[in-house]
């Protein structure tokens, strides 16, 4: 048995500092990291792990053998002119940009779980501009952090530990002078890690761009407070907060699933990144930075392949074999039924999507490439299984800050498991072979 230092690819922390000890065969037991990296490590031997291809026959799921698995996926693909690739959150940037080949080659459209997630916000930047920050930041320079519709103890559980409880290299102390302020409808886990100074506003549902206003107005017009406040938090709150925004010397808002929910709207982004932008407009020695909250551990990749590769961050149509301008998301193709066949990698678009979108998607014929069991696997018509990257094996994914680190092989994959990369590069091969 040794023991190493790796990379946990539970989340999108990506926490670098996990001990795991092993015999190269086997992780033997895993230490620092916590439930959630606990059992992204355990989904090696997981009951729902997919151990094996399969494919639908008379409606049944039966396994089946990689190759009969790979001549059903040409099957389909020859069969379509329309193909859908929707995923690639939860694999390195490498088979991104495999995904990104197969997409062109075969004129579909490619998008990823970050377009209906914190792509969001990255889009409105575009007009708006956008301040960030790193988590090395957070951790010795941050003194104001607010999660806003966040609940960061349960979607990323050791940020706040890292940011929050941390004291940093630059400072005799360190939770003592950091306030934390929440911001959510609900009262969430979050709740619990907060201190006396710190400042718990529940704010009435999908009210966030009426407090985001007010905020805005008072940067510019002194004393416009309503008196019987606003979103359900009262006037001296309202004033508290404001203090802490303007008064910070690093302040972070953490953008939480919150705010990015339907019922919200877009606008509340644009607002929101505009009020950053005032308030560092007004600033003199501080600056507030946004932090975008996505879960899966290289949603970010994604845009950064995309963008690195084909100046767009997300939707990629192809056509011709060539990058076309379209306005459509993975939601509109569905909602048009703008596609013949899907391509999931790496996700489970059946338990996330609304109802008459699942509908649809299962519809017409289905490829999965993943490793673990979940409702979409329940439903396709073909499914390749994959190997677990960061665990068996590597490939770059970006951090929740935008940060590029390698994701190292620990153990070897199960025998006849192929890697993300390694499928669609085989699907790639073989279709280019005709
Ligand atoms: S916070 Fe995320 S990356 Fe860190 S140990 Fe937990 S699951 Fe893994």
């Amino acid at each position: 048995m040794v023991n190493k230092r790796v990379t946990c690819s539970g989340c999108s922390l990506l926490c670098d500092d996990i001990i795991i000890s092993t015999d190269g065969l086997y992780i033997d037991e895993v230490i620092g990291a916590c439930l959630k990296g606990k059992e992204r490590f355990d989904r090696v031997s997981a009951k729902n792990r997919i151990f094996n291809p399969y494919i639908k026959k008379n409606g049944e799921l039966i396994k089946t053998t990689l190759e009969e698995a790979f001549e059903q996926v040409f099957k389909i693909i020859k069969n379509s002119t329309k193909p859908l690739l929707y995923g690639f959150s939860t694999v390195s940037c490498e088979a991104q940009l495999k995904g990104m080949e197969l997409a062109c080659l075969i004129n579909g459209f490619i998008d990823s779980n970050s377009t209906i997630c914190q792509g969001k916000v990255l889009n409105t930047s575009k007009e708006t501009g956008l301040t960030l920050t790193t988590i090395g930041e957070a951790i010795n320079k941050s003194d104001l952090l607010i999660l806003w519709g966040a609940n960061a103890a349960e979607s990323i559980p050791r940020l706040l530990n890292k940011v929050l409880f941390s004291r940093g290299k630059f400072r005799m102390t360190g939770r003592e002078i950091k306030t934390l302020i929440i911001i959510d409808p609900i009262k969430t886990a979050s709740f619990n890690v907060m201190g006396v100074r710190d400042v718990a506003l529940q704010i009435e549902p999908a009210k966030d761009i009426d407090l985001i206003r007010v905020l805005k107005d008072e940067c510019c017009r002194v004393n416009s407070f309503p008196d019987e406040g606003v979103a359900g938090i009262d006037k001296n709150d309202l004033k508290r907060l404001l203090l802490h925004l303007t008064g910070t010397e690093n302040g972070i808002i953490f953008i939480g699933q919150g705010i990015l929910n339907a019922q919200n709207g877009n606008s509340v982004i644009k607002e929101m990144l505009e009020l950053i932008q005032l308030i560092n407009a007004k600033h003199e020695k501080g600056r507030i930075s946004a932090f975008m909250l996505g879960g899966h551990y290289n949603m970010w990749g994604f845009d950064h392949v995309a963008l690195s590769n084909y100046g767009i961050n997300h939707s990629l149509q192809f056509t011709n074999q060539q990058l076309t301008e379209t306005s459509d998301t993975i939601i509109s193709k569905i909602e048009k039924d703008d596609f013949d066949c899907s391509i999931i990698v790496g996700t489970d678009p059946i338990s996330h999507f609304p109802k008459q979108l699942s509908k649809k998607l299962i519809s017409k014929p289905l490829i999965l490439i993943d490793n673990t069991k979940t409702a979409t696997f329940h439903i396709a018509d073909v499914i390749i299984p994959s190997t677990l990257t960061g665990i068996e094996t590597d490939g770059l994914a970006y951090r929740i800050d935008h940060i590029p680190l390698n994701l190292e092989k620990i153990i070897n994959p199960p025998k006849n498991i192929l890697s993300d990369e390694e499928i669609i590069k085989k699907i790639i091969r073989n279709l280019k072979q005709g």
